[in-house]
Protein backbone atom coordinates (compact mmCIF):
# COMPACT_ATOMS: atom_id res chain seq x y z
CA UNK A 1 0.00 0.00 0.00
CA UNK A 2 1.04 3.47 -0.74
CA UNK A 3 2.69 5.26 2.29
CA UNK A 4 0.03 8.28 1.28
CA UNK A 5 -2.80 5.82 1.51
CA UNK A 6 -1.85 4.48 4.75
CA UNK A 7 -1.53 7.76 6.89
CA UNK A 8 -4.83 8.95 5.02
CA UNK A 9 -6.44 5.35 6.75
CA UNK A 10 -4.93 6.08 9.78
CA UNK A 11 -6.07 10.08 9.71
CA UNK A 12 -9.53 8.59 9.16
CA UNK A 13 -9.08 6.04 11.66
CA UNK A 14 -7.73 8.80 14.27
CA UNK A 15 -10.35 11.20 13.23
CA UNK A 16 -13.46 8.86 14.03
CA UNK A 17 -11.42 7.75 17.65
CA UNK A 18 -11.80 11.75 18.00
CA UNK A 19 -15.40 12.12 17.90
CA UNK A 20 -15.83 8.66 20.20
CA UNK A 21 -13.95 10.57 22.54
CA UNK A 22 -16.42 13.83 22.64
CA UNK A 23 -19.05 11.30 23.86
CA UNK A 24 -16.39 11.52 26.96
CA UNK A 25 -15.96 15.31 27.16
CA UNK A 26 -19.85 15.88 26.49
CA UNK A 27 -22.77 15.04 29.16
CA UNK A 28 -23.97 12.61 25.98
CA UNK A 29 -23.49 9.72 28.45
CA UNK A 30 -25.52 11.46 31.21
CA UNK A 31 -25.88 13.62 34.12
CA UNK A 32 -23.65 11.29 36.97
CA UNK A 33 -24.84 13.04 39.77
CA UNK A 34 -28.18 12.17 39.50
CA UNK A 35 -27.78 9.16 41.69
CA UNK A 36 -25.30 6.16 42.15
CA UNK A 37 -27.23 4.03 39.90
CA UNK A 38 -26.51 7.15 36.91
CA UNK A 39 -22.81 7.58 38.09
CA UNK A 40 -22.10 4.17 37.42
CA UNK A 41 -24.28 3.67 34.41
CA UNK A 42 -22.08 6.62 32.87
CA UNK A 43 -18.95 5.79 34.10
CA UNK A 44 -19.76 2.20 32.26
CA UNK A 45 -20.50 4.26 28.88
CA UNK A 46 -17.62 6.23 29.37
CA UNK A 47 -15.31 3.33 29.83
CA UNK A 48 -16.95 1.72 26.66
CA UNK A 49 -16.27 4.45 24.73
CA UNK A 50 -12.79 5.19 25.51
CA UNK A 51 -12.15 1.01 25.21
CA UNK A 52 -13.65 1.08 21.67
CA UNK A 53 -11.97 4.56 20.53
CA UNK A 54 -8.19 3.24 21.65
CA UNK A 55 -9.06 0.17 19.90
CA UNK A 56 -9.68 1.98 16.96
CA UNK A 57 -6.55 4.54 17.69
CA UNK A 58 -4.77 0.89 17.64
CA UNK A 59 -6.02 -0.25 14.40
CA UNK A 60 -8.72 -2.12 15.61
CA UNK A 61 -12.12 -3.18 13.44
CA UNK A 62 -14.86 -3.68 14.80
CA UNK A 63 -15.82 -7.03 16.05
CA UNK A 64 -18.04 -9.33 14.56
CA UNK A 65 -17.22 -12.49 15.87
CA UNK A 66 -18.22 -11.87 19.67
CA UNK A 67 -20.37 -10.23 22.00
CA UNK A 68 -17.07 -7.48 22.99
CA UNK A 69 -16.42 -3.86 23.61
CA UNK A 70 -15.34 -3.37 19.78
CA UNK A 71 -19.34 -4.54 18.56
CA UNK A 72 -20.16 -1.44 16.27
CA UNK A 73 -23.71 -0.08 17.42
CA UNK A 74 -25.81 2.16 16.04
CA UNK A 75 -27.44 3.55 18.94
CA UNK A 76 -27.67 3.94 22.49
CA UNK A 77 -29.62 0.86 23.78
CA UNK A 78 -26.99 -0.98 21.78
CA UNK A 79 -24.26 0.06 23.24
CA UNK A 80 -25.02 -0.42 26.40
CA UNK A 81 -25.67 -3.64 25.94
CA UNK A 82 -22.03 -4.44 25.11
CA UNK A 83 -19.83 -5.68 27.65
CA UNK A 84 -17.20 -3.34 29.21
CA UNK A 85 -14.58 -6.34 28.21
CA UNK A 86 -13.20 -7.15 24.76
CA UNK A 87 -13.45 -10.67 23.24
CA UNK A 88 -10.17 -13.34 23.69
CA UNK A 89 -9.57 -12.11 19.41
CA UNK A 90 -9.73 -8.41 20.48
CA UNK A 91 -7.61 -8.98 23.49
CA UNK A 92 -5.21 -10.66 22.19
CA UNK A 93 -4.95 -7.89 19.40
CA UNK A 94 -4.67 -4.72 22.28
CA UNK A 95 -1.87 -7.21 24.18
CA UNK A 96 0.41 -7.53 21.20
CA UNK A 97 -0.12 -3.81 20.13
CA UNK A 98 0.52 -2.04 23.57
CA UNK A 99 3.14 -5.35 24.45
CA UNK A 100 0.95 -5.65 27.99
CA UNK A 101 0.01 -9.00 30.50
CA UNK A 102 -3.45 -9.98 30.19
CA UNK A 103 -3.23 -10.79 34.00
CA UNK A 104 -1.76 -7.52 35.04
CA UNK A 105 -4.34 -5.82 32.85
CA UNK A 106 -7.43 -8.07 34.42
CA UNK A 107 -5.88 -7.45 37.53
CA UNK A 108 -6.02 -3.73 37.97
CA UNK A 109 -9.48 -3.91 35.97
CA UNK A 110 -10.99 -5.87 38.41
CA UNK A 111 -9.44 -3.59 41.56
CA UNK A 112 -11.36 -0.49 39.75
CA UNK A 113 -14.20 -1.93 38.88
CA UNK A 114 -14.50 -3.20 42.79
CA UNK A 115 -13.20 -0.06 43.72
CA UNK A 116 -16.46 1.70 41.67
CA UNK A 117 -18.55 -1.16 42.70
CA UNK A 118 -18.92 -2.53 38.82
CA UNK A 119 -19.85 -5.96 40.11
CA UNK A 120 -20.15 -8.19 37.48
CA UNK A 121 -17.41 -6.51 35.52
CA UNK A 122 -14.92 -7.07 38.53
CA UNK A 123 -16.40 -10.62 38.57
CA UNK A 124 -15.72 -10.79 35.06
CA UNK A 125 -12.05 -9.50 35.62
CA UNK A 126 -10.96 -11.52 37.86
CA UNK A 127 -12.26 -14.88 36.65
CA UNK A 128 -10.72 -14.13 34.01
CA UNK A 129 -7.05 -13.55 35.51
CA UNK A 130 -7.79 -16.59 37.39
CA UNK A 131 -8.72 -18.53 33.81
CA UNK A 132 -5.30 -17.79 32.52
CA UNK A 133 -3.28 -18.22 35.42
CA UNK A 134 -5.11 -21.48 35.45
CA UNK A 135 -3.53 -22.48 32.05
CA UNK A 136 -0.17 -20.98 32.24
CA UNK A 137 0.36 -22.87 35.80
CA UNK A 138 -0.79 -26.11 33.59
CA UNK A 139 1.70 -25.40 30.87
CA UNK A 140 4.29 -23.77 32.25
CA UNK A 141 4.75 -24.62 36.42
CA UNK A 142 6.08 -22.20 38.59
CA UNK A 143 5.99 -19.43 35.44
CA UNK A 144 3.76 -17.34 37.99
CA UNK A 145 4.54 -18.51 41.77
CA UNK A 146 3.60 -14.86 43.07
CA UNK A 147 -0.04 -15.53 41.85
CA UNK A 148 -2.47 -16.28 44.51
CA UNK A 149 -6.60 -16.63 42.98
CA UNK A 150 -7.76 -18.16 45.81
CA UNK A 151 -6.41 -16.44 48.57
CA UNK A 152 -8.03 -13.09 46.57
CA UNK A 153 -10.81 -14.74 46.52
CA UNK A 154 -10.82 -15.09 50.20
CA UNK A 155 -10.71 -11.36 50.40
CA UNK A 156 -13.97 -10.96 49.17
ZN1 LIG B 1 -16.28 1.91 16.42
ZN1 LIG C 1 -13.84 -8.70 19.82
Amino acid sequence: MHSSWKWAGTFIIASVALLGMFKICSRINGDPSESEKMFRLCLKRTIKTGVHETGHILSMFHCIENECCMNGSNHRLESDSHPLWLCPVCLRKLCYAVQTDPVQRFEKLGQFCKKHSLKNEEAFFRKSAEAIIKVKEGGHKHSIPSQKPDAEENLN
